[in-house]
């Protein structure tokens, strides 16, 4: 059998733990049996970042910008534990936040749906994908404990050092204050980011805030959207047969819940924190969700939702088998290769791609599982494999 060709190659970026090893699985088994794999591999692997004080990680950013298509496995983001245990030169930054901050994305997520674990909402007939904005507001706040009375304002210092001052409020005992923002750079940044991945995926957008209340703040980002909307993407959606709106953070909250689904909603940075997680549980399984940065130029970085598994590492370690969901790792790949399918009109690659995602669908389907799913998987018969004998089983489909 011949291979299925590449023409350009995508950004691999290899990475750590229980999620390094199913990498490895899933390229040996499932893809390179298949695919003439070009990609070009860093190793973000944090013994690596550290050798090269970080440098590969920037380096990976700065070439998957070029390259336009990239995957990522699961990363440790180092904390003094870490430091320790992998003699670190120092607590590098979390490559998420590196990637993320050099191509200004914006972070989508959605859950994988399989006919045997249904939602916990049960109206969902469709995955939901859920946008977050990753700048600022309370993630980048500033909080004081008043301790008693005083006089609290907004002060604006211009650099000619006139100012513009603002009442908050005037305190007659405790209480606590905090200030937080945004930038107009990168909330249009988020609007154009879920624009066009609304219309590459063809779904209805969403984006909901609180300008009722907040009538300069959340009215910006309103605004904002507005704006880019009619500029630059109006007569493309409806070219698309697609809609834009934008609603109230709780009416949207409840409009979700009686929704089919099949849909992309644009959150707000706290908003998105919470509604991701709430669209986690409802589905079962971070495994279970797939997530891709996309950038405002086009750039797309697809990664698994969750991190490296390292409980499951360390009893791998101990020669123990794991049976780790490889299922968000495997769409990652799935995801990049339809992305460079698409931008490179390889419609083999691309109908390759789906036929694995489907393999991998129907293989759970089929009752064959791993440890995690078990309990949700809603089947008279579930057999529990480890992750090997999962992809096999997958590939086992594709021949
Ligand atoms: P985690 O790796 O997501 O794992 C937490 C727990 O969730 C696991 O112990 C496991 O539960 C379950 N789980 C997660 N993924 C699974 C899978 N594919 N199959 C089966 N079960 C799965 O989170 P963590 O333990 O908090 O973090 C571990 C490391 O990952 C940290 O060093 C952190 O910095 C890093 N991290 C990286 C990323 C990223 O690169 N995007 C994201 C988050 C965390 P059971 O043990 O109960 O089976
Ligand atoms: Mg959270």
């Amino acid at each position: 059998m011949s291979k299925i060709r590449m023409t350009t190659p995508l950004v691999e970026m290899d990475g750590d733990e229980m999620t390094r090893i199913i990498w490895r699985q899933i390229k040996t088994i499932c893809l390179e049996p298949f695919v003439d794999l070009k990609t070009e591999y860093f190793d973000l692997g944090l013994k690596h970042r550290d050798e090269t004080e970080d440098k590969v990680t920037l380096d990976a950013a700065r070439r998957s910008r070029e390259l336009g298509v990239a995957v990522k496995c699961a990363t440790i983001t180092p904390n003094a534990q870490r430091v320790e245990e992998y003699q670190l030169k120092k607590m590098w930054k979390s490559p998420n936040a590196t990637i993320r901050a050099y191509l200004d994305g914006t972070v989508f997520r959605a859950p994988i749906m399989v006919s045997c674990i249904r939602p916990q909402v049960s109206a969902w007939q469709k995955p939901i994908t859920i946008a977050r904005h990753a700048y600022g507001d309370i993630y980048s706040a500033s909080e004081l404990l008043v301790d008693g009375p005083c006089r609290a304002e907004l002060v604006l210092t211009a650099p000619d050092g006139s100012e513009k001052r603002q009442l908050v409020h005037d305190f007659a005992g405790p209480g606590v204050l905090m200030g937080m923002h945004n930038l107009d750079d990168s909330i249009a940044s988020f609007a154009r980011s879920c624009m066009t991945f609304a219309l590459d995926s063809h779904q209805d957008l969403w984006f909901a805030a609180k300008d009722t209340i907040s009538k300069t703040y959340d009215h910006r980002f309103k605004d904002i959207f507005a704006e880019i909307y009619a500029q630059e993407f109006a007569a493309d959606f409806a070219a698309a047969g697609i809609a834009y709106f934008y609603t109230l953070i709780d009416d949207a909250v409840a409009r979700i819940m009686r929704s089919e689904g099949g849909l992309i909603w644009a959150c707000k940075n706290y908003d998105g924190d919470v509604m991701s997680d709430m669209l986690a549980a409802a589905n079962g399984s971070l495994a279970m969700m797939t997530s891709v940065l996309v950038a405002p130029h086009g750039t797309t970085e697809y990664e698994a939702a969750h991190g490296t598994v390292t409980r499951h590492y360390y009893r791998h370690l101990k020669g123990e088998k794991t049976s780790t969901n490889p299922m968000a790792t495997l769409f990652a790949w799935t995801g990049a290769l339809k992305r460079r399918a698409e931008l490179d009109g390889l419609t083999d690659l691309s109908a390759f791609a789906d036929k694995l995602e489907k393999a991998a669908l129907a293989t759970i389907e089929a009752g064959i599982v791993t440890g995690d799913l078990k309990s949700l998987a809603q089947l008279d018969q579930v057999k529990v494999v480890d992750t090997e004998a999962f992809l096999q089983a997958v590939a086992s489909r594709l021949d």
